[in-house]
Parts: C-alpha cells; structure tokens; sequence
C-alpha cells in the first residue's frame, strides 16, 4: 500500500471542475492492488475529461525501473500508447484527443547511469511500488446521442483483472467495474 502520491496539475487539470468529491474518495483511496485500476469520466457536451491511476504492474508487468532492452521497449510503447490513444470512446470510435498526460514514476530514463549489468535478476523490491497516472480530455462526436461507452483498457493490457469505471455526466454519476477483456459500459445515474 502506498498513499497517493498524485502530481499536483492532475488536480488543476480542468476536468475536475467536473468532478466533484468522488475524485479519490470511492471504495478505497490511496489502494495500490496489483490487477485493479480506477478510471474516472466526466462527460459534458461532445467533450470528455478522464484520469486514469493503475499500478505500473498492470500495464508493464514489473514496477521495478526498467533494466532490460525489452523492458526499456515496454516502458516507452506503454507510455506513448497511453499518451495516443483515447481511453474512452464510443462505439464509433468518434473520439479523438485533444490533450494527455502520462505520468509514470518507473519511466525509461530514470536508470540513467547504471550501465552494468549484474547478470541477473533482482526481481521485484518489496515496497517499490510505482503507479502510473493518465489524463486526457477528448472530443467525440456522437456522443450527445448515445450512452454507450467502450475502454480498451481491459483488453489491451492482461494484468489488468479489474477496472473501476466512474464517471459524471449530465444526468448524474455512476460506476460499473469491468473485468478483464470487458470494453464496454452504459452510462446510467446510480
Ligand atoms: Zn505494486
């Protein structure tokens, strides 16, 4: 378990103007849980503000910084992935970014000078959790018309067991967890 430790433009990002006191305070604040992730919609107009937190695990299947080319490989793919890739969309796939942010605190220049390779595998530090955080506003067309929303998300990344999907919109608030390889979600007030 690590606490929060979100950077502090997440906060000033315009989505949460949006998002009022269910931002961080649903089931269980601060959880880093391997397997289990959080995102959170608001949705006004044909526009949609998100912010995506998961465990580094879910997404890179390590948290350790990376050591390994094909680790380093990962680290960058993930994080541009992140960065190009609306991670809501309707149907249509009529959304199209207009801002994201990716921040990771296991990204591929933080081992900058150790070159030396120990010869082998240190494995996992018990305690050196990393989390990667992700925002992004959208414009989606078709969005007016239709509650229906997808993520790829659950099946872009396997580790990812559980997605816990909230989100605010003109008619209310709402959330769904999604398992692993379950894209889909309706927008309905609970
Ligand atoms: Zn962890």
């Amino acid at each position: 378990m690590t606490s929060e430790k979100l950077p502090a433009y997440i906060f000033a990002a315009a989505a949460l103007t949006a998002l009022p006191a269910m931002v961080y305070a649903s089931d269980n604040p601060g959880a880093h849980q391997h397997g289990h992730a959080g995102l959170q919609v608001a949705v006004s107009g044909n526009q949609i503000d998100l912010i995506f937190t998961s465990p580094a695990y879910n997404l890179l299947g390590f948290e350790h910084k990376a050591r390994t080319e094909a680790q380093k490989i990962r680290v960058k793919d993930t994080i541009a992935w992140l960065g190009d890739t609306p991670l809501v969309n309707t149907p249509e796939s009529g959304c199209s970014l207009n801002e994201a942010d990716v921040h990771s605190d296991a990204g591929p220049d933080d081992d900058n000078g150790d070159h030396h390779d120990h010869g082998h595998d240190h494995g996992e530090q018990p305690g050196s959790h990393s989390d990667i955080d992700v925002t992004q506003t959208l414009t989606c067309s078709g969005l007016e018309d239709s509650d229906e929303l997808a993520t790829p998300l659950t099946t872009r990344f396997p580790e990812l067991e559980e997605l816990s999907v909230e989100w605010v919109w003109s008619e209310g608030q709402g959330s769904v967890r999604l398992a692993q390889g379950e894209s889909n979600f309706t927008l309905t007030a609970k």
